[in-house]
């Protein structure tokens, strides 16, 4: 079984905690095992610095290395160039890296072809943007010229979950670095193993030593330790809407700066000028990629009457269609890999359980239950892994509204939908907008004027229109309701958000005019400066 420590320092470190497994989803095996995962004292857990634990060690030699300054103060230019070497480097490990990935999250090879060599694109666009920011010179009244600059904060956590572990991991990391923080990050314990091989490549790419480093263990106990560490200056989470409260009310007493990217339950809304072969190949890739397990998932589809019958005809073959293909997640041929847990699974099964307890509101069109035997594409024994298939369930109007279980608002994060009828515009909006989550949605329609009408009707922090789940270090990611989060992901805003301000004010009035205009206790003073 493969053996996994802890990354501080620049080397791999030991901890003294009790041992975490790693399971792979697709055959319920349990494959590496964390040798020694951090130590985290009782009563640091409950808030108090404990010197001994391996949280304070990390949180203390990733301060040590942001106040000598070797990164934090290290040119721009010089950062901008370990970034796009990490991007070079991180493509030579594409071969190890994207086995693991697949490995650890039981997500299909083909989706991590895709998304893992996509990362450079942070490294990169951070490098640039570090290169090609501009300082601001403010219009400050008087004989003052005064500028800005962008300094870094100091110790960041970052916290991750298990979906998209080294994404979102390289989301947060870019931006983090080249504003000249120290990180310490903390994945996923169901899949920690290739954020720990980050370690290496930033080692490599020229990152100092201390300024990275990677706290493998468990979200109540190493993740909230680091997070409650008084020496935090921001926490960034992307999680559950649970965790994202619990981190949050921590971070406020800390008065540390907070991002938290969290839950989803995104609205997808078909119109009856819709293409409705896109919308349906829009569908299916908006809510079964990563088996549903995004938080962008389109999980509410909500579609016009008069398109409706025609739309779940061809949704039906789609989803027969990816079922028929689901295989070991190593096979490339395969459409769609395991759930994560058998935690999971059976969060799944309840949640479609109830929904369809209550035939006269809902009516199964596809999938509904656990696969298991020899898979149909490769032979994979299904049974062994938590395999589950693309879900489509059609809720019925009772009376004059549309029946609401509660997988209308949970995130189920699984591959699971509910389609929900809809006559009028503005029937469309209030069921897109029925949500505490308000993070992406979805429109499609040809008729331009009503996508822009649309578009800025629904209360989501990002509104595809005719696409889904388009991600870019330049677009900013991020929910417009608390339910979904904290501020953004992505873009210069996301930069903005791992520095402070430092406003210089340089007075270039001459030693007279200076004698003569600002000396507010001058004797008999009028007319001098104030403020
Ligand atoms: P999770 O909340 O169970 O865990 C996320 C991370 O938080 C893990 O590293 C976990 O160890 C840690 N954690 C949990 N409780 C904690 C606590 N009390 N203190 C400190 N750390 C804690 O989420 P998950 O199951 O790994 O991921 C799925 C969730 O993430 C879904 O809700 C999904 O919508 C959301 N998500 C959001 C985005 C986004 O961009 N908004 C992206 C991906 C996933």
């Amino acid at each position: 079984m493969e053996a996994y420590q802890l990354w501080v320092n620049g080397r791999d470190a030991a901890g003294h905690g009790d041992p975490i497994l790693v399971e792979d989803p697709a055959t319920g095996e349990t494959f590496a095992r964390q040798v020694n995962p951090p130590h985290v004292h009782r009563r640091f857990q409950a808030l108090t610095l404990d010197n001994d634990s391996d949280v304070d060690e990390a949180i203390n030699v990733a301060h040590r290395a942001f106040r000598s300054g070797v990164w934090a103060k290290a040119p721009r230019e010089a950062r901008a160039t370990v970034l796009d070497k990490a991007a070079a480097l991180l493509i030579q490990q594409l071969p190890s890296l994207i086995p693991l990935e697949v490995r650890q999250t039981g997500r299909a090879i083909r989706e991590m072809e895709a998304q893992v060599p996509s990362l450079v694109r942070w490294f990169r666009y951070y490098a640039a943007a570090l290169r090609t920011e501009e300082r601001p010179v403010l219009p400050t009244s008087g004989k003052l010229h005064n500028w800005l600059e962008r300094v870094p904060l100091g110790v960041v956590v970052q916290i991750t979950p298990f979906n998209h572990p080294l994404l979102i991991a390289v989301k947060k990391l870019a931006p983090a670095l080249a504003a000249g923080n120290s990180v310490v990050l903390k994945p996923s314990e169901l899949t920690p193993l290739t954020s720990l091989l980050l370690g290496p490549i930033l080692k490599e790419a020229g990152v100092p030593d201390g300024v990275f480093n990677v706290l493998p263990g468990l979200g109540p106990v190493t993740g909230k330790a680091l997070v409650s560490h008084p020496l935090v200056r921001k926490v960034d989470v992307t999680g559950g809407t649970v965790a994202g409260r619990a981190i949050g009310a921590i971070a406020g007493g800390n008065l540390a700066r907070y991002t938290a990217e969290l839950g989803g339950k995104a609205p997808l809304v078909v119109f009856a000028k819709a293409n409705l072969d896109a919308a349906v190949n829009g569908i299916a890739f908006g809510s079964f990629i990563a088996s549903g397990q995004t938080c962008v998932a389109a999980t509410r589809i909500i579609v016009h009457e008069d398109v409706l019958p025609d739309l779940v005809s061809r949704l039906k073959q789609k989803c027969e269609s990816i079922t028929r293909r689901i295989g070991s997640p190593t096979n490339p041929a395969s459409s769609m890999g395991p759930l994560i847990s058998a935690r999971q699974l059976q969060k799944v099964e309840a949640l479609v359980g109830e929904t369809l307890s209550h035939p006269e509101s809902a009516q199964l069109l596809c999938g509904g239950h656990r696969m298991s035997g020899a898979s149909a594409l490769d032979g994979a024994d299904l049974s062994k892994g938590y395999f589950y298939p693309p879900t489509a369930i059609l809720l019925q109007s009772i009376g004059s509204s549309v029946a609401r279980p509660v997988l209308w608002t949970e995130e189920a994060f699984g591959p699971v939908i509910v389609l929900a009828p809809f006559a009028t515009e503005e029937e469309a909006v209030q069921l897109a907008n029925e949500t505490d989550f308000g993070l992406g949605a979805g429109i499609w329609t040809e008729d331009l004027s009503q996508a822009f009408r649309i578009s800025g009707q629904i209360d989501s922090g990002i509104v595809w229109v005719n696409t889904h789940h388009r991600n870019d270090p330049s677009s900013p990611w991020g929910g417009a309701t608390s339910g979904s989060g904290v501020g953004s992901e992505n873009g210069i805003d996301a930069y903005h958000a791992y520095t402070t301000t430092r406003s210089i004010i340089i007075n270039y009035a001459s030693a007279e005019e200076s004698l003569a205009n600002d000396d507010w206790f001058k004797e008999g003073a009028a007319n001098v400066r104030y403020g």
